[in-house]
């Protein structure tokens, strides 16, 4: 019962998924984050591998909250392209934390290293069971294929400016506070944009995203999916037997979306 939520920088997580990790915690889930860069243009003055490494421990800070475990994949902000040593970096997490479940980014948004974030962690899922994939470190190939998922874009729309055709949401109402914990220990983040827009933009746009995936599964706060249901996947909806009447179906009888 491993749940791995993998990202392209510190923050995504906390901002699309992190409720729905704290009801997996919850309901005794083990819980891992990862990102695939470390954070490396947040800020306007200090030094790239400073702000690093003050947000790798902001992100560690923000995984105690479920008390889960955060990986670095590192690979750098606005650098994240779909190669090999990046390839290999994704494996190595994956199969580090040999997780049933996968959660990262959908394959549009509107930055590109969330995109190619989603190309590097898609493959990794499918490809970190093969045996003979060298990820250059002595790892044991996963036994299965986990079950993966990919949260909605950022600012709920593609890029054309039209809503993803999303599977479902998960009402994580109950949880907020938590979400809003996590999200918080990103503080130079959150204080940078307090600066910016002298209001505490930070939180409160992560809580108008949620409300409006909630809205569109009828509950006050929520996150929406989609599912990977190509070949390989495991197609049935595990988050959905885990999470009972929390997760809200939006496909219609014909596979389409509500
Ligand atoms: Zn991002």
């Amino acid at each position: 019962m491993r749940v791995l939520a993998f990202g392209c920088h510190p923050d995504d997580i906390e901002f699309s998924a992190a409720g729905t990790l704290a009801l997996l915690a919850q309901r005794g889930w083990e819980v891992h984050l990862a990102t695939m860069a470390g954070g490396e243009v947040g800020s306007p003055d200090l030094r790239p591998q400073d702000i690093r490494a003050k947000r790798l421990k902001e992100a560690a800070a923000s995984a105690e909250v479920l008390g889960a475990r955060y990986h670095y994949a590192g690979g750098h902000d606005l650098e994240i392209e779909y190669n090999q040593a990046l390839r290999r970096q994704a494996v190595r997490v994956l199969r580090e934390v040999d997780p049933q479940i996968v959660l990262t980014h959908p394959p549009t948004d509107y930055l590109l290293d969330h995109e190619e974030t989603h190309r590097l962690v898609r493959n990794a899922a499918f490809i970190a069971s093969v045996p003979l994939f060298d990820c250059g470190l002595p790892t044991r190939p996963m036994e299965r294929i986990p079950y993966l998922y990919y949260w909605n874009a950022a600012g709920q729309a593609d890029i054309f400016g039209r809503p993803l055709p999303v599977h479902f949401g998960v009402d994580v109402s109950s949880v907020m506070d938590t979400k809003v914990r996590m999200l918080a220990a990103h503080e130079s983040q959150r204080e940078w944009l307090r600066f910016i827009n002298k209001w505490d933009a930070y939180i409160e746009n992560m809580k108008e995203g949620t409300a409006r995936d909630g809205k569109r599964i009828g509950r006050p706060m929520g996150e929406c999916f989609l599912q990977h249901r190509g070949l390989g996947h495991p197609t049935d909806n595990i988050l959905a037997k885990v999470l009972g009447d929390l997760c809200v179906s939006l496909e219609d009888s014909k596979g389409g979306t509500k």
